[in-house]
């Protein structure tokens, strides 16, 4: 992830962010970090940047050409995405974060004095962020603020990759108490289950825990909770053709839009699409009618949606500039058990993340992906190689939504047992993070029907179709 920083004090941000992890970070080049001094780009000969407001009033704006000339060097003719931080923008939230983390590149705009002429701000901003309700002096704080909740989502930059996901805000539940040495401190004594070890008890604590102080710190937060989990609830009448529904939003990642008994309509927030199930007709208008106005901003039109019924899909690709790509049934895997790897076999293999040097082989022989977002898969690290001694033998990753998929065998290492054995792998490393392994299979598909029934997934009786943005073919 590369952040640039456009703002009149560039130190500022280099020394404030330069430090600690975010430091560490810049320094290891997991992510890169340039403060762009606007002034720089002045033209005047004394490099002002600020000049009086027209039609009167206190204060200094800055100038539209240093900061246009400044953006324009930046981003080098590509589009990038362009963050002006101004208390008039969107609060900032960790899902603003979450989306912004998807971005390679992110421009960030800080204004000084009484912020920056208007008709620059027309042209190169895309996103106008706010850090809260009160007014700062510059936008350096936040944008450091915003480039630091970003960080930590960017793979590898905490060491534990796991804890981004279980920290405060992410499903909607503030994080629960901790502690750590001394066992009794001021006569306060450490919570007993927390010394137990027995991981499911202490599991089950830590949600009551934190159940409890978002009902009491954050009412707000706690209706959305309370409202994901009925949505839950009704989605589990048929668990296993909702999985994908499901685990969006057990795992953090819904913007719940549209739930009534008749329907449901959600977005994942990570990879943008949205999914919807419809019980009738009506339920079906309803979702429509929510989807007109997300996609008011074509814009904002995903490359995919995913309808549960034939009827919702047909309705869907009528009103909308989608076709249908494919009809898949769910394969979920639905114990808790890992699955046995022999030693044997675990040392004849060794398994690892992709890299981008074997993005052309890969993409050449995934019929389904094309180099782009095979290119994003190996870069958030969700593509999965096995190798025997240095050669790729196969390879499985998590698609953008959570679903586990994308496997192929090498033709040379076919009927050797590979295919199954990724599939393994891939679903011991998510029940590790605390997910429902499932997969979604194309119905014609039927290799791969025979594979989930033998690893003992369980298939959905119901389809589920995916629709295809016409343009992102
Ligand atoms: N006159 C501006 C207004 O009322 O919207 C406020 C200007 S403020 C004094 C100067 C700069 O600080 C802004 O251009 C913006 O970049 C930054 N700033 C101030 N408060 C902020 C906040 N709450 N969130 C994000 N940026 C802020």
């Amino acid at each position: 992830m590369k952040f640039h920083v456009l703002t009149l004090f560039p130190e500022m941000i280099m020394q404030g962010l330069g430090t600690s992890i975010i430091g560490r970070a810049a320094s290891a080049g997991t992510i890169s970090l340039d403060a762009v001094n606007i002034r720089d780009y002045s033209m005047d000969k004394h490099k002002k940047v600020d000049d009086y407001t027209y039609g009167g009033g206190a204060g200094m704006l800055m100038q539209a050409q240093p900061v246009f000339d400044a953006w324009k060097a930046v981003c080098k003719g590509q589009k990038v995405r362009c963050v002006y931080l101004t208390p008039q923008g969107t609060p900032f939230t960790q899902q603003i974060a979450q989306d912004l983390a998807k971005e390679e590149e992110l421009i960030f705009l800080c204004g000084h004095y009484e912020g920056i002429d208007e008709r620059v701000l027309e042209e190169i901003v895309t996103d106008y962020v706010s850090i809260g309700d009160y007014v700062l002096t510059g936008g350096e704080l936040p944008a450091m603020v915003m480039i630091d909740a970003i960080s930590r989502l960017v793979p590898g930059v905490l060491n534990n990759e796991s804890s981004a996901e279980t920290e405060s805000f992410q499903g909607n539940l503030l994080e629960y108490p901790q502690y750590s040495r001394p066992e009794v401190w001021h006569d306060k004594q450490v919570p007993e289950v927390l010394l137990s070890g027995d991981h499911n008890k202490i599991r089950q604590w830590r949600l009551e825990q934190s159940v409890e102080r978002t009902k009491q710190r954050r009412p707000d937060l706690f209706q959305r909770y309370e409202r994901n989990l009925k949505c839950i609830e009704q989605l589990k009448k048929d668990k296993l053709s909702h999985i994908e529904m499901i685990e969006v939003i057990r795992r953090g990642k819904a913007r719940l839009i549209y739930f009534k008994k008749d329907g449901v309509l959600l977005q994942d927030i990570e990879s943008g699409y949205f999914m919807a199930t419809a019980t009738n007709e009506q339920g079906a208008e309803q979702i429509v009618n929510s989807l007109k106005e997300e996609m008011s901003d074509a814009a904002k039109a995903p490359s995919y949606i995913v309808a549960h019924q034939d009827f919702l899909k047909e309705l869907i690709a009528f009103e909308f500039d989608y076709d249908v790509l494919m009809e898949c049934k769910q394969a979920v895997y639905t114990r808790k058990e890992v699955l046995p790897i022999k030693k044997v076999v675990a040392d004849k293999y060794q398994f690892r993340n992709l890299t981008l040097e074997e993005l052309p082989i890969v993409s050449e022989i995934y019929s389904y992906g094309d180099e782009e977002s095979m290119k994003e898969r190996i870069q958030k690290k969700a593509l999965f190689g096995l190798y025997q001694e240095d050669s790729l033998c196969g390879f499985i990753g998590i698609h953008p939504d959570g679903s586990l998929g994308m496997l192929e065998v090498m033709p040379e290492y076919r009927r050797n047992g590979i295919g199954s054995l990724l599939e393994c792998y891939l679903i011991n490393y998510a029940l590790k993070q605390g997910w429902t392994p499932f997969g979604q299979v194309d119905v014609t598909n039927l290799a791969s029907w025979k594979l989930q029934e033998k690893l003992g997934l369980c298939l959905s009786k119901n389809s589920l179709w995916w629709l295809e943005k016409k343009s992102s073919k």
